[in-house]
């Protein structure tokens, strides 16, 4: 069985909700029940079948852990982009699991995906004609999505190539088309003029082509007002209980999107600094009273971003300490001075992403989207599985939005 080339994080920590491993500066810790439960959330609200898209080793979290934990929950579409990812996933997945690779594939690599049994989205007429040609030499029909490019100009047969394959559609009969597809360039902002063209668009395009199932939502899309309806949504974010559209997804039926990850750091250690002292590289922070700091067990090589210089914040609790200064490679300063005395020591925890403070509010704070704060955070931040029980009792990331534990 191929390991995960995404390195030894991808070993489980196991979901025994115990300790972190000893050793890490920081971890991430993911509610695998509480995916579960935004899958099922997405679902409803989707009123279709509904793909995981784990992707990036899983939005950064473990593409493995969360592919196996919503085949468990009951999804049977998995998406993933390179091609590479589908061959380390593949064999961890019941046979019966649907996975399809985004990008297609590169020239040469057909039979081995054949052979793994994943499913290409052709994104060219040139993916079509390879793909299609090895079906014709195995004398059996492969599995294929089809992928039309819509106005995201992006990946995807164009309108030309459309109507090429109208005109001969030859390549195609060779070919178990599961889905003619699209991905919007705009799901984020509902009003924009480009959803509805890239929807004509792709009706037009349907009209052209042998009749087929569809598959257009993103997360966004899935929680619009009025999306449109396919056959098959592809969601990644959501399940991670990001609101894809920031403050639409409270709405949603049942309780809406529950947080699935916290990140936390280590206090490395205690400093008090007298006024006029210069904080971490190019003094960029320089103390005007006397300061009690305490350097965290993380920097921008774990994935916390740059961004946050000055900017950023830890919390005790529901106390709020800022980051001051640069946040350096392995690690970044934060302003304890508030805290009482003794309660703050070295080896000591505190949270990033968690009850006080989203992964929204640090990307909005970093100047960049939650998926990028995910898809960063390093090899040197340890994965963590956990229940939901084990959440609400060792690591309290829920929140008031959050629905009893039951
Ligand atoms: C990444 C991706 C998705 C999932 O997008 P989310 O916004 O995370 O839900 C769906 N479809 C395609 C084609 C993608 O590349």
């Amino acid at each position: 069985m191929p390991t995960s080339p995404f390195g030894a994080h991808a070993a489980p920590l196991e979901a025994s909700g115990a300790a972190p491993v000893a050793g890490y500066g920081a971890e991430v810790v993911v509610d695998l029940a509480a995916i579960v439960a935004n899958y099922r959330t997405l679902k409803a609200v989707a009123r279709s079948a509904l793909g995981a898209v784990v992707k990036a080793d899983g939005y950064g979290l473990g593409a493995v852990e969360i592919a196996r934990a919503l085949q468990a929950g009951g999804c049977r579409d998995m998406f993933v982009a390179h091609p590479f990812e589908a061959t380390v996933l593949r064999p961890h997945l019941a046979p019966a699991t649907r996975l399809y690779v985004l990008h297609g594939l590169w020239p040469g690599l057909e039979a081995e995906a054949a052979e793994a049994g994943v499913i290409p989205v052709l994104n060219s007429l040139e993916q079509v004609r390879a793909w299609s040609g090895l079906a014709h030499r195995l004398g059996r029909r492969l599995p294929a999505v089809l992928q039309a490019d819509t106005g995201m100009s992006r990946l995807g047969l164009t309108a030309e190539e459309i109507a090429h394959l109208e005109r001969e559609p030859a390549p195609l009969a060779s070919l178990d088309l599961r889905y003619l597809m699209t991905h919007m360039a705009c799901a984020e902002t509902p009003e924009a003029p480009s959803n509805r063209s890239q929807l004509a668009c792709f009706e037009a395009v349907r009209r052209r082509l042998p009749p087929m199932r569809t598959s257009i939502a993103n997360s966004a899309v899935t929680v619009s007002d009025g999306a449109p309806r396919s056959d098959l949504a592809r969601v990644g974010i959501g399940l991670f209980g990001v609101d894809p559209i920031p403050g639409r997804a409270q709405g949603l039926p049942t309780e809406g999107l529950r947080p699935a990850v916290a990140i936390r750091a280590r206090v490395i250690q205690l400093r008090r600094v007298e006024a006029g002292a210069g904080v971490g590289y190019g003094h960029r922070y320089v103390a005007r009273a006397p300061r009690m700091l305490a350097t965290l067990a993380i920097g921008y090589a774990d994935g916390w971003p740059r961004g946050l210089d000055d900017r950023g914040a830890a919390y005790l609790g529901d106390q709020r300490l800022p980051v001051v200064g640069r946040v350096s490679m392995d690690s970044c300063v934060i302003d304890a001075t508030d805290v009482a005395p003794g309660r703050l020591k070295p080896g000591d925890w505190v949270d990033l992403v968690g009850p006080h403070q989203t992964l929204q509010q640090v990307a909005d704070a970093a100047g960049t989207i939650p998926y990028d704060i995910l898809v960063s955070l390093g090899r040197r931040v340890a994965r963590c599985y956990v229940s939901r029980r084990h959440v609400a009792d060792h690591y309290v990331i829920s929140s008031e939005a959050v629905a009893p534990a039951g």
